[in-house]
């Protein structure tokens, strides 16, 4: 009875798998928000590498992985898939379980995938310094890291509520030396407006992606880094299915579900598009399931609209399920899954019924996250419990049915940081927040009219 399917070195993906090549629809094209057309590669510049602008529009289907990201990815790559045969026997169904396991990567997650690869050509093209937002500090650490490991400088804008809640991810992105200020911060014109309307704002990831953005396109030496939702992040992504694809085969099966938590995207899209690509070439059958929290449901009760990246309204627009660019969610423990906005492959995949989205609360999903841990023994990241909640509901489905059904799930990134988050869990203290139906009616009202 196998638990653990390792690769060696030598099964490292050598490419990443790009879905634009084999899409059954167009994706929208993202759209200047002036001018109402779709913007070009020079749009992009003040932000982005031209090498990653390229990534962000291109059909090929395989894109080679350099050599130098390669060398990095090693240091924790192949990450390992496990049979989670004891959860199985506790909830007692006829279910397999799988999980592929990102919390080995240095930074706890599977964010340096792509921050690797964001910080490679970036130094490639002479960029000396990086602007980011962070919201639970997954994404600022894992680009802390990857700044590190290249040489460039790293500015990482990270939204106040969580700043005061995690010091220690801070004190990690320090420690691999970045510097990490609390948004809304005083260091940009975004930060300032929100800070004379209301002093006390907790920030939201909205809110620090317009000053990282301000930030960087103000700066001749510095361009912006962003953790999810954009194509070429969820490209870098791939990896992680990829390897996934040859350890069930090791396993001996093939996933009829695979699932995921979605915060912008990027942790599903890794594992589920190099699978998704067998659905819609090959005709498979099988289901996705994308998990969100109930705090935050972007997919299930969002709209599916072009709207803006951000809160000040700085970034292209882009057509995705959206809560409006507005809205600021409750400061749920999964700091991760806290974005107004969506990945636009996860979007349209979900918009064409490729895929499905369900929403829970958080207290639900702690107490799957207990029952996970208290069998597999991993203490589970929040964002990731939402998966596993899902995961738990779908294997007793398979109990109620007699179906031995075969689930895989990314479990994105370990726990160790949000034991607060445990504690307040463990004492009965966690709470839910209603579905802040209101709040998200005013903010939809928001969505700039486009394309409509
Ligand atoms: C950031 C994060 C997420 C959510 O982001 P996605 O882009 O949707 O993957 C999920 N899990 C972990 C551990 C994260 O750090």
């Amino acid at each position: 009875m196998e638990t653990k399917y390792n690769l060696d070195e030598s099964k490292l993906p050598t490419h990443w798998y790009n879905i634009l090549a084999d899409l059954p629809f167009p994706l929208a094209p993202v759209i200047h928000p002036g001018t109402g057309q779709p913007i070009g590669p020079q749009d992009l510049a003040p932000l982005f590498p031209m090498s990653l602008i390229m990534q962000e529009v291109s059909t090929e289907r395989f894109i080679e992985i350099p050599e130098p990201v390669r060398e990095i990815y090693r240091l924790w790559r192949p990450t390992p898939l496990f049979r989670a045969h004891r959860l199985e026997k506790a909830l007692g169904t006829p279910a397999r379980i799988f999980y592929k396991y990102e919390g080995v990567s240095p930074a706890g997650s599977h964010k340096p995938n792509t921050a690797v690869a964001q910080a490679y050509y970036n130094k490639q093209e002479g960029v000396k310094r990086l602007t980011t937002e962070t919201g639970a500090g997954q994404w600022g650490s894992a680009l802390a890291l990857a700044c590190n490991l290249f040489g460039l400088e790293c500015k990482v804008y990270m939204v106040k509520a969580s700043f005061h809640q995690k010091p220690y991810r801070r004190v990690m992105m320090e420690t691999w030396g970045a510097k990490v200020v609390p948004s809304p911060s005083r260091d940009t014109h975004a930060g300032q407006h929100i800070l004379e309307v209301d002093p006390e704002s907790p920030g939201s990831l909205g809110i620090a992606i317009s000053e990282a953005v301000e930030d960087a396109a103000t700066r001749e030496d510095t361009k912006y880094s962003l953790g999810s939702v954009l194509n070429h992040v969820l490209l870098h992504q791939t990896v992680v299915g990829q390897e996934a694809k040859l350890q069930m085969e090791m396993a001996g099966y093939y996933p009829d579900v695979i699932i995921g938590c979605v915060g912008g995207g990027s942790n599903f899209a890794g594992l589920s598009l190099p699978f998704m690509r067998d659905k819609i070439v090959d005709k498979k059958n099988m289901r996705f399931i994308a998990v969100e929290p109930e705090a935050c449901p972007s997919i299930s009760r969002g709209e599916y609209a072009y709207d803006f990246g951000d809160t000040a309204e700085t970034t292209p627009l882009i057509k995705m399920h959206t809560l409006g660019h507005t809205f600021i969610p409750a400061a749920i423990h999964a700091g991760g899954l806290r974005y107004h906005g969506m990945a636009p492959i996860i979007s349209a995949l979900c918009y064409n019924k490729l895929m499905e989205a369900r929403a829970y609360h958080q207290t639900v999903c702690f107490q799957a996250a207990l029952e996970f841990t208290r069998t597999e023994g991993i203490i589970p990241a929040p964002e990731p419990s939402h998966a596993i909640k899902a995961v738990i509901d779908e294997a007793l489905a398979c109990r109620q049915s007699g179906e031995a059904r075969t689930i895989l799930f990314n479990l994105s990134g370990h726990g160790h940081f949000d034991m607060s988050a445990y504690d307040s869990f463990l004492a009965g203290k966690l709470e839910d927040y209603a579905y802040p139906e209101a709040k998200v009616r005013e903010a939809l009202a928001r969505v700039p009219k486009v394309g409509v």
